[in-house]
């Protein structure tokens, strides 16, 4: 099921856009208004999926990757961030904030 332009009026299909746009024009008397958008809609799809594939580019060593998340993957292990040994031991143990004292009884009325 790749490359197979369907038509989407019907379940015509074709490998070829213009079997499917003549389809359209013969099958559906499409205008030429919904053969242009019909046109537009197909490469779309296929910029969208060809575009998908390397376009996620490191900006820190310009590697390309087929996905964002490969590149969230790729930019954590090949570019970690050095580590803060403030934030570690933060980590760790976490500092417990005790809260303010509470102030006991009530201020005295005058
Ligand atoms: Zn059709
Ligand atoms: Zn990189």
């Amino acid at each position: 099921m790749s490359d197979v332009i369907c038509c989407n009026l019907c379940s015509y299909t074709s490998d070829k856009i213009y079997n499917v746009l003549r389809h359209l024009k013969g099958r559906h008397k499409a205008t030429n208004d919904s053969i242009e958008q019909f046109k537009e809609q197909v490469s779309s799809s296929r910029a969208m999926e060809k575009y998908d594939a390397g376009v996620w580019k490191c900006d820190r060593c310009g590697r390309t990757v087929p996905t964002k998340h490969g590149l969230e993957t790729h930019i954590a292990t090949k570019h970690k961030k050095i580590v803060d040994p403030a934030a570690i031991s933060l980590l760790e143990s976490p500092t417990l904030v005790s809260p303010p004292p509470k102030v006991c009884g009530r201020p005295p009325l005058i």
